[in-house]
């Protein structure tokens, strides 16, 4: 259903004035939490149980059954420890997200509940770079750079420099890459995702470092609504103006991620269609998930996949081209994104659908918080204290270690919307999207 603009704003006002009021409740009720690791408690002794798959599940079926995982232990510092990264489902971890700042410029109403800051610290840059090295040689290829929001840390282009002239430990075919020029590895693929309030004037500098990709954050594409969800007066022009940036800098196309709520932007889908046709991105729009700082989600906010596919397979381009939607290819197997054009292959849209068509099975990420911990699933229990390990004087050899030991507890999957599903011990501002 459509919402005319008149029903919108009732809609759109009465749903930002009933999450301020839960937001305050919620802050009144959950004053900012201490940090938490593996268990939950100070010593991080033993976190099984907590993070291991409840029940039988859809995913959990055909993926192979989990290890001993006192075996797997014992294993993770053997000999074995030559090989790729992988977790206890035989998953290959590639793709790193590292939040480089708990801080963000913006309090998105579905984000953040406004009263609150960063909760957590930020570490200097030589020890993210740290990880990021120990991580590559365990077989990341793709670093996201995120935060927080990640302009705002001083030294991101140094640190883009410096991810730059990392080289991946694997070959393509998953063989050791050597270190000879010949037999030595690709270069990493470096992404950035930002809310794009500064990059009119980064894009070029990160660009010129050795950035590969951006994802700009945009919930709307009409100025009022941008900023009532935002709560920064002005900062759609802003942020045009940093995917315009971006765009020239070489960095597209631009990706740009909507997360939509019912009766709140759900209005916008067909304008972010006719935004990416004019502006040359990619939209991605992205169910909302439960890993918010208030308690605004429920299954009747998302808006999900299906309900997005008929309405832009209805839609026609303003310019003449028949309606309907043209499915695109997958990139790899594990892209997270459904792809879709139009008729005339103009504008790319994206539907990213984790609530409604979960795609665990295939996922190959590991993140780390701004202070250093690291995150086997976005809805994780606890957090592993990498940064602890580095601080107590470990080598390089024992993270590699300790990330092995880590990762094979990853998660089979999430459980939103299932009974007794339990919110992750972070949101997602302070994880790093
Ligand atoms: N500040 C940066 C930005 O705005 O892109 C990076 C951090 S932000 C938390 C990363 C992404 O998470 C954004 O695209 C945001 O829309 C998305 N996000 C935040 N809360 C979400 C939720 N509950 N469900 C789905 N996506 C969410």
């Amino acid at each position: 259903m459509r919402h005319s603009p008149v029903r919108l704003t009732i809609l759109s006002s009465g749903l930002f004035s009933a999450w301020e009021q839960v937001s305050r409740v919620h802050l009144f009720r959950n004053p900012p939490r201490t940090r938490r690791t593996s268990d939950g408690s100070p010593s991080g002794l033993s976190l099984r149980g907590r993070c291991s798959p409840r029940k039988e599940s859809p995913i959990a079926a055909v993926l192979p059954s989990p290890p001993d995982l006192n075996l797997a232990d014992r294993n993770a510092n053997s000999a074995a420890a030559a090989a790729r990264l992988r977790d206890s489902f035989g998953r290959a971890i590639t793709d790193l997200r590292i939040s480089v700042t708990d801080r963000c410029n913006y309090k998105c109403v579905y984000c953040r509940t406004g009263n609150e800051g960063a909760q957590y610290t930020e570490l200097p840059i030589a020890d993210y770079l740290r990880m990021v090295r120990v991580l590559v040689s365990l077989g990341i290829e793709k670093v996201r750079l995120t935060g927080g929001e990640p302009l705002l840390r001083a030294g991101l282009v140094e640190m883009v420099a410096e991810l730059a002239k990392m080289r991946t430990a694997f070959h393509e075919d998953g063989t050791p890459a050597g270190a000879g020029a010949s037999e030595s590895g690709r270069p990493l693929d470096i992404a950035l995702t930002t809310n794009g309030h500064l990059l009119e004037g980064l894009a070029e500098p990160l660009a010129r470092a050795g950035l590969n990709r951006v994802t700009v954050s945009m919930d709307a594409v009409d100025a009022e609504t941008f900023a009532r969800i935002t709560r920064v007066p002005r900062s759609y022009e802003k942020v045009l103006a940093g995917v315009r940036a971006a765009q020239a800098a070489g960095l597209g196309p631009v990706k740009i991620n909507c997360v939509l709520l019912r009766g709140f932007n759900d209005a916008q889908i067909e304008s972010f269609a006719e935004f990416s046709r004019r502006e040359g991105v990619i939209v991605r729009f992205i169910e909302f998930m439960p890993l918010e700082e208030g308690r605004t989600w429920t299954p009747q906010t998302v808006v999900t996949m299906e309900e997005i596919v008929t309405r832009l397979s209805a839609w026609r381009p303003s310019c003449g081209v028949p309606a309907g939607l043209v499915d695109l290819p997958p990139h790899t197997a594990s892209e997270t994104a459904k792809r879709f054009t139009f008729a005339d292959g103009v504008g790319e849209i994206g539907i990213i659908a984790p609530v409604s068509r979960p795609f665990c099975g295939h996922c190959s990420r590991v993140r780390i918080t701004s202070d250093g911990a690291l995150r086997t699933c976005l809805f994780s229990q606890a957090d592993h204290d990498l940064h602890g390990e580095m601080r107590r004087g470990g080598t390089d050899e024992q993270l590699a270690a300790y990330i092995r030991r880590i990762l094979l507890r990853k998660e089979a999957r999430h459980h939103i919307g299932e009974p007794g599903f339990e919110k992750p011990s972070r949101n997602m501002v302070h994880i790093g999207g």
